[in-house]
């Protein structure tokens, strides 16, 4: 029988161009620079495997946890931790791209698994708005104003606020711009196709794009701005609100009151504390805190007034 504990981890960090002091500021994260761009809380990705801090697995990297002590994710069926989750934090505005499917990835990178990622907004300005889906009206057009570099009118704007939520589809061209606090959960992969920098240089040289790939690959029409926004702000507190179920993850959103107990019946359950503070099973927790309640965990006691968003893996 697995050990009925919760795997804290230690996030990584990265450093962008387009990141800035929050993840130190906001989250109080030890982390050096004014170019943080994210902070990967739960990850076992070659680039940034979490450490597990405490308790009988502690020093071991979560990709090792995976490997050897699959039963602590109830033996799910996957040669890699299949999710992971980050905070980032956009100063600027990050490159305009998109992720293609489990099938295009598969057949063109070599074998690799495809992205499906979603957004949730933790904090962003007044006027904030991010790019999600374009306005071609077809293959045609598409190529088009991709191949002729009218970006202008070729990307959708759509605005957010602090609560929104976004489900990101493979297909569907995206960008996190400037003043943009976001909590991201996605599968773990690393294909992704840039389709426009803003002509940025990076070391002196423009990043590479990807064009053709993206023209492959970008779902036309895009999906109506109104199926892919869902506003989170006036959802039932101390309740498991269910953000999305689709093909890769379930991800649910719990404004916490004074307590709440509630079972884990999932392969595993990720959580992260967003705002606030309290207790889980009588350990004390605060914001920036990732864990992972293993495979047969069973009852979960929350206690304290805290925002979390918890996640595992989807439907397919
Ligand atoms: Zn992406």
């Amino acid at each position: 029988m697995p050990k009925k504990e919760i795997l804290f981890l230690s996030p990584v960090f990265t450093h962008n161009i387009w990141g800035g002091t929050r993840l130190r500021d906001d989250f109080g994260y030890e982390v050096e620079g004014d170019d943080i761009g994210e902070c990967w809380g739960i990850s076992a990705h070659e680039k940034g495997d979490c450490e597990i801090v405490s308790g009988s697995y502690q020093g071991k990297r979560l990709s090792e946890l995976w490997e050897k002590e699959p039963e602590l994710f109830g033996n799910y069926k996957s040669s890699r931790f299949p999710l992971m989750v980050k905070i980032i934090d956009a100063k600027e505005d990050l490159s305009i791209q998109v992720h293609p499917d489990n099938e295009y990835a598969g057949k063109h990178e070599c074998g690799a698994l495809g992205k499906t990622e979603c957004w949730y907004i933790l904090d962003c300005r007044d006027d904030a708005a991010l790019i999600l889906g374009h306005n071609a009206a077809d293959k045609p057009e598409l190529k088009t104003m991709i191949q002729e570099g009218k970006w202008f009118e070729f990307v959708r704007e759509v605005p957010v606020r602090k609560g929104s939520f976004v489900q990101i589809d493979p297909g569907c061209v995206h960008a996190i711009k400037g003043g943009l606090l976001i909590y991201e959960t996605e599968q773990n992969s690393d294909v992704t196709y840039r389709v426009y920098d803003y002509g940025r240089l990076s070391g002196g040289a423009p990043r590479e794009l990807h064009l053709q790939q993206s023209i492959d690959v970008i779902t036309v029409p895009a999906k109506p701005v109104e199926n892919s926004v869902i506003e989170t702000s006036g959802m039932q507190k101390n309740h498991w609100n269910e953000l999305i179920t689709c093909e890769s993850y379930r991800v649910w959103k719990l404004v916490l009151e004074k307590e709440l107990e509630f079972n884990q019946k999932y392969p595993f359950l990720m959580m992260s504390v967003l705002e606030g503070s309290g207790s889980i099973n009588g350990t004390i927790v605060k914001k920036g805190i990732h864990m992972i309640l293993p495979y047969g965990f069973g009852k979960v006691r929350l206690k304290g007034n805290m925002e979390i968003i918890a996640s595992t893996v989807g439907s397919g």
